[in-house]
């Protein structure tokens, strides 16, 4: 009954404001009320917590996290979705809304311009074709995160909390679990959505982690190791890192796994977080 209702105001609102989707924004408006009290339950809101909250649309989830949170702030790229969000978003004092890009936005700065030290959740129906991007600019921008709530292509989502040794299991998947805990909370079907994606999406839960699972002595040198062994995914582990300009002969690579206990004919995507920080660890000694 109420999945209606929230269907009928978003329809409502683009009509009356003559709105047409941009599918260059990836506007895919969440229509399903029970998924969209899902995402809001799994954030676990109070009015002490601070909110960003991407991609805004017109303003539906934002009323209900205005309500359950102490500030919201909104980011959104379309112009033409501010005029609207000033009408939905009429009354609530405790929302901003900034009309821009995400990506190219110093988030560090604004969040600790507008929510001094307190730690931010972020809460979001993200865009699709700039998923990975996003994810990846909260996890490395090194803002006062607790926690990200966020609907994501499934498939994303399958990467996120991936294990080692399967087809998921990537580079995203070590980004987010050095800095997070991921939890996979349910599938959606497009027909939650107005238009409807070509995908099914997946709402995520990440939780900051209090430490870094892997004492590292060098994050960026380890980093580069991820990169290098999923980068050729065919080829042995060795054959990999040497292939990612290490400032290592393949001699040395041989020897570096040989003391980690860690097979050279290994594929990248069977280590886990622990091994590839033993072999950064160690190429940094
Ligand atoms: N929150 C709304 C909902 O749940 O129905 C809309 C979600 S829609 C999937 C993604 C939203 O992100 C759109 O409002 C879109 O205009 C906005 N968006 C797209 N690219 C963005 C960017 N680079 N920065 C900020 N917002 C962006």
């Amino acid at each position: 009954m109420k999945g209606t209702s929230i269907k009928s105001s978003t329809l409502d609102l683009m009509r009356k404001y003559d709105f047409k989707t941009a599918k260059k924004f990836g506007q895919n408006f969440l229509t399903d009320e029970t998924i969209l009290k899902t995402i809001i339950d799994c954030s676990e809101l109070s009015k002490n917590d601070c909110v960003l909250e991407i991609g805004p649309g017109m303003g539906i989830m934002t009323q209900i996290l205005c309500e359950k949170a102490g500030r919201v702030l909104a980011v959104e790229i379309d112009r033409k979705l501010i005029s609207i969000l000033r009408v939905s978003l009429f009354g609530y004092e405790n929302v901003e809304i900034i009309n821009d890009d995400i990506l190219k936005l110093d988030l560090k700065k604004v969040l600790e311009e507008k929510f001094g030290d307190t730690p931010v959740k972020i809460v979001a129906n993200l865009p699709y074709y700039i998923t990975t991007p996003i994810i990846m600019k909260l996890l490395e921008e090194d803002i006062n995160l607790k926690s990200i709530t966020v609907m994501v292509q499934k498939e994303v989502g399958e990467r996120i909390c991936a294990s080692p040794g399967g087809k998921d299991y990537g580079a995203l998947t070590v980004a987010v679990q050095y800095r997070c805990i991921p939890r996979q909370i349910l599938i959606v079907p497009p027909e939650s959505f107005i238009p409807q994606p070509e995908v099914e999406s997946m709402v995520v839960r990440l939780d900051s982690r209090d430490k870094p699972p892997v004492i590292l002595k060098d994050e960026k040198l380890y980093f580069r190791v991820v990169k290098a062994s999923f980068g050729q995914r065919r080829k042995t582990l060795l054959n990999a890192l040497s292939a990612g300009n290490m400032g290592k002969t393949k001699e040395e690579l041989k020897e570096i796994l040989l003391r980690n206990g860690i097979d050279e004919k290994r594929r990248g995507e069977t280590l886990s977080l622990e091994e590839f920080a033993k072999i950064a660890n160690d190429l940094n000694s």
